[in-house]
């Protein structure tokens, strides 16, 4: 049984989708398993540039099923936009290659609201939400306040599930908040309008999955965001509200049968993090705005700009072991070509002491980076195809975090289109 996932080591925007979209190709089913339309995978390729943030990434490739799993969280306005968005680049979407989970969770208008309403509550205390929701529906999900896609097959159970979880809501909204409650009636309008147009895509995927398994089909997991964002292992409470595990892949996906025979996780040659929390080596004016500019660091999902920093072998390697990754493929190298000496972290100071091991999340905030340079390239290198051909400074740089972390390094991008990457 052929099983992958290709999973993040870092805070997310790692490259996960360019890699998936480039080892789709070997693979019958691309699957994602957690998480909801709070990131996106940026992914270049012959239809043109796309950011998703809910499909799969293997979606540009016909003849490849694409399934969003239960352990998704689905705002399902923003799901038929998505789609919408990629038929008129003339990408085929139908229920022959997309299924949604009918496990899934649906993200609802007031999931949406109570998330911004709770970040202003908040204010200069704020965990740096994307506020499309994701918290609220996860912590309905666990308080089993939720409602799942498969409910839309069943309006009229849909309907009185619905009334009694918006009684419960509406009692947060307007005795938290104070703001006005959410109408019965304008939601099951909502998820009438869209369950409508979303009915022939839902399906048990777990089930499909089991059995296209079991014929001999191979699956490959797609995660969002990476192992720091992780709800239990990331730097809580800054954290996503959903397991980026590969580990997590199997359950997320309704397949906890099927173990998981590759792991790619992928890693960038140097760090980046969007909104709140402790980011170690953190780098400040000109020199972090010369590497936001030559990484086009800023948000997929919101088009933030992106916290910088130098490469950090203390999160790297706490990630990597993290998602058991039996491989790594190194994005952006390119990006680092205009430096003449490359920072690297390479341990924390905790109180006068020096660590390799990633710290509990509240040390954080006072670990001190240890960084190291190591020698930089000075040209573009973006069109080398070859390892052995690129500058001997940008070999020793790879072949130094490699062995630095202490997992292979298979793959090193060098651009963003689909061919630009070095396979080793
Ligand atoms: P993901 O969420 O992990 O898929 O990452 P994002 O899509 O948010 O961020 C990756 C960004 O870097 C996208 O804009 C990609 O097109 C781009 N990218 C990926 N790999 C490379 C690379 O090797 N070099 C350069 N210059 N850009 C890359």
């Amino acid at each position: 049984m052929k099983t992958c996932a290709i999973v993040g080591i870092n805070w997310g925007d790692e490259g996960k989708g360019r890699m998936v979209d480039l080892i789709a190709e070997e693979y019958d089913i691309i699957v994602r398993y957690q998480g909801g339309n709070n990131a996106g995978h940026t992914i270049v390729n012959e239809y043109g540039k796309f950011a998703l943030n809910l499909l799969p990434s293997g979606i540009f490739r016909a003849e490849k099923l694409n399934v969003l799993g239960s352990g998704t969280v689905i705002d399902l306005k923003h799901l038929c936009m998505e789609m919408e968005r990629l038929k008129s680049a003339g990408v085929k979407i139908s229920p022959d290659n997309l299924m949604l989970s009918d496990r899934a969770m649906i993200v609802m208008p007031y999931h949406v609201a109570l998330d911004g309403m709770e970040e202003s509550r908040l204010s200069d205390k704020k965990y740096g939400s994307t506020k499309r929701g994701i918290a609220p529906v996860y912590g309905d999900k666990y308080m089993k306040k939720g409602l799942m896609l498969g409910e839309l097959a069943d309006m009229d159970y849909l309907k009185k599930h619905l009334e009694d979880v918006l009684e419960y809501k509406n009692l947060m909204v307007t005795g938290i908040y104070g703001e006005k409650p959410f109408s019965a009636d304008d939601m099951l309008a909502y998820l009438e309008e869209y369950g409508k147009r979303l009915l022939p895509y839902i399906h048990d995927t777990g089930l499909v999955l089991r059995n296209a398994a079991r014929e001999g089909k191979s699956i490959l997991y797609e995660a969002q965001l990476g192992v720091l964002r992780d709800i239990d292992f990331g730097i809580y409470p800054f954290t996503s509200s959903s397991s980026p595990l590969a580990a997590y892949a199997p359950i997320g996906s309704g397949t906890p049968n099927i173990p998981l025979t590759r792991v790619i996780g992928i890693a960038k040659a140097y760090s980046t993090c969007v909104g709140e929390g402790p980011f170690v080596g953190e780098m400040e004016g000109i020199e972090a705005e010369r590497l936001r500019e030559a990484g086009g660091e800023y948000g997929a999902a919101t088009g933030r700009p992106r916290r910088v920093a130098p490469l950090d072998l203390v999160a790297t390697r706490y990630g990597a072991t993290m998602q058991g990754a039996t491989e790594i493929a190194f994005t952006k190298l390119d990006v680092l070509s205009y430096l003449d000496k490359i920072p690297v972290c390479t341990a924390y100071e905790v109180d006068g002491e020096i660590t390799k091991d990633f710290p509990f999340p509240s040390k954080l905030a006072r670990a001190k980076a240890i960084i190291e340079y190591r020698d930089g390239w000075g040209c573009d290198i973006s069109h080398i195809r070859n390892f052995d051909e690129l500058p001997e400074a940008a070999r020793d740089y790879v072949l130094y975090v490699e062995k630095e972390l202490g997992f292979r390094i298979s793959f090193v991008s060098v651009g963003p289109g689909r061919d630009e990457i070095i396979v080793r």
